[in-house]
């Protein structure tokens, strides 16, 4: 039977520790890390997860702000407010909440974000340092996932690794974050053949597809560890992820369950980054 990976407790951990960090920082500098979150329109998940984030920030004694604008906002007056907010010496961390709507283009919104406060890593600067082995602001979603394999020490040096899903925030970071820690590194996706057997060789897999319970017992072997970042919500308001988690846990040796495994370690890596950007100008 499957240990279960802790993510909010794990979560809850680091946040305590940040917000002593936090006072720290202010304490010997005066600089607070704030955190500005800027949400398009009033898509209720898209309000739910920047509520979350303001709440946490908060609680760590960050300054934090939701700038929310209307759905109708030209490119280019949300371009105007990036930069601002780019210009803007005490905010150090921006996140520009996706979805999108159609009329705005998301590449040059990414584009437009300072790469030195693009605390979601989703600039093709980070992107690319990160490729090259450099990486320090790195997409939350798979910082947080390497987070939680270190601290229940799993190794992956020399292990196979297969992360199912290439998404630019997830699936792709999380390759290159498994490589840099010399795991042997395969990506599936929609269009992978024999996709059950493939994930039948993996000693840890990464599964960020989108589908609810895709991942059956069928795809893993005895002793793999399994990481669910799947967040799919059921008709009922419920949310589960994209493994089968009854199934998995009765071969898999450590799993993290949906919700209280991915999701809290994303927004402490939000602070986290955000944080470290501000201490960063403390020192320079
Ligand atoms: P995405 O951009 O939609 O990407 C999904 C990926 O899964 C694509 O690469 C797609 O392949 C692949 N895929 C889809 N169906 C597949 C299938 N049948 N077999 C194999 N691969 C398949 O999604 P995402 O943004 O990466 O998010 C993935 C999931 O993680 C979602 O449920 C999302 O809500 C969740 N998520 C959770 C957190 C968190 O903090 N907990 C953060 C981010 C995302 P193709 O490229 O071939 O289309």
């Amino acid at each position: 039977m499957a240990r279960l990976i802790d993510g909010k407790a794990v979560a809850q951990q680091m946040q305590a520790e940040l917000a002593e960090k936090v006072a720290t920082l202010k304490s010997e500098t005066g600089i607070v890390p704030k955190l500005i979150v800027i949400l398009v329109g009033d898509d209720p998940a898209s309000q739910l997860y920047v509520g979350n984030k303001e709440r946490a920030a908060l609680k760590a004694g960050f300054e934090s702000e939701i700038v929310r604008v209307p759905e109708t906002i030209s490119q280019s007056d949300l371009l105007d407010l990036i930069e601002n907010y780019n210009q803007d010496k005490t905010c150090h961390g921006i996140l520009v909440q996706l979805p999108l709507p159609n009329h705005i283009n998301d590449q040059d919104v990414l584009l437009a974000i300072s790469p030195d406060k693009d605390v979601d890593g989703f600039h093709p600067m980070n992107m690319g340092q990160l490729w090259s082995g450099h990486g320090s602001l790195i997409p939350c979603t798979p910082a947080g996932i390497i987070k939680l394999l270190d601290t229940y020490k799993v190794e992956l040096e020399g292990k196979q690794a297969l992360v199912i899903g290439r998404s630019n925030i997830v699936g792709k970071p999380m390759a290159q974050l498994l490589l840099d820690r010399n795991a042997t590194v395969t990506i599936a996706h929609s269009r992978t053949k024999n996709l059950a057997e493939l994930a039948r060789q993996a000693d840890i897999l990464i599964v960020a597809i989108g589908r609810g319970h895709f991942v059956t017992k069928e795809f893993v072997k005895e002793g793999v560890v399994v990481i669910d970042v799947g967040m799919n919500r059921l008709a009922d308001g419920r949310f589960v992820g994209d493994v089968k988690f009854d199934e998995v846990s009765e071969v898999a040796s450590l799993l993290t369950p949906v919700p209280g495994g991915v999701g809290p370690m994303t927004i402490t890596m939000l602070l986290e980054q955000t944080y470290q950007i501000a201490k960063n100008k403390g020192l320079s």
